[in-house]
């Protein structure tokens, strides 16, 4: 999941703060029994990650790539974590969860709502500071989660795109203007993605996945970077900067 899912998993589970956990169970290999008896204050995403925060512990769920959740349904697998609350019973699979102490170092590695580009605290002067100073590919500074939170492969290849910039392009090679104005693109991408999610009108891509340009061309499609993430792109609308 992306960060906009992971935002409209905050959102549609918002009506859980107020209520009071009252069983929990699942796999997840964690101090669960801790969260009994505790009021849910607010549910929020930080980044890729879903906080459900109590007046105790707080569950801190990555979907990682095949995460999903239930609200007053179950799977037909295992729950990873499970909470029966006082109305509502919300079920996850497949995630990697933790329950932490707010006050744990761990915890507050996590809430960086600084670094997430769907939050309102989103540094941007951070992030095109930390853009003009890193040597790796856009590809690859685009993913980073300690700098653009929340920023998938989708949105990725689709910004890029959006920007006019190759994403074979050395991130400090691109100049100012063009950098801040990925950054724009970025959580203008970002909150129109979860938007219509918010609103079910899907949203249509015009990199990821796709055959042809809106030019036309061709759209070349190349693993590439650290991590080796599938990639979308038109060599003759998008600027190489080297
Ligand atoms: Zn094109």
């Amino acid at each position: 999941m992306e960060g906009p899912s992971v935002h409209q998993a905050a959102k549609r589970t918002s009506h859980l703060a107020g209520q009071t956990i009252e069983e929990v169970y699942g796999n997840a290999r964690q101090p669960i029994e801790e969260l009994v008896g505790k009021k849910i204050e607010k549910v929020r995403a930080v980044k890729k990650r879903l906080f459900i925060d109590t007046d105790g512990f707080s569950i801190i769920t990555h979907f990682l790539m095949y995460g999903s959740y239930r609200i007053n349904e179950r799977r037909e697998k295992p729950e990873r974590i499970g909470i029966r609350c006082t109305k509502d019973t919300l079920n996850i699979y497949n995630g990697s969860v933790k329950v932490l102490d707010p006050k744990s170092t761990e915890y507050m590695e996590y809430d960086q709502p600084e670094r997430d580009v769907l939050s309102n605290a989103f540094d941007k002067e951070d992030a095109l500071d930390a853009m003009r100073r890193d040597d790796r590919i856009i590809a690859d500074v685009l993913l980073d989660q300690d700098i653009f939170g929340g920023v998938g492969n989708i949105i990725k290849n689709e910004v890029l795109y959006l920007a006019r910039i190759d994403p074979r392009s050395v991130s400090s090679s691109i100049p100012e203007g063009k950098a801040a104005e990925l950054i724009e693109v970025v959580i203008d991408y970002s909150r129109r993605w979860l938007q219509s999610k918010l609103t079910g009108n899907a949203l249509t891509r015009v990199m990821y996945n796709q055959q042809e340009c809106e030019c036309q061309k061709r759209v070349t499609r190349e693993n590439m970077g650290e991590y080796n993430r599938r990639t979308f792109y038109c060599s003759s609308c998008q600027a190489l900067y080297q």
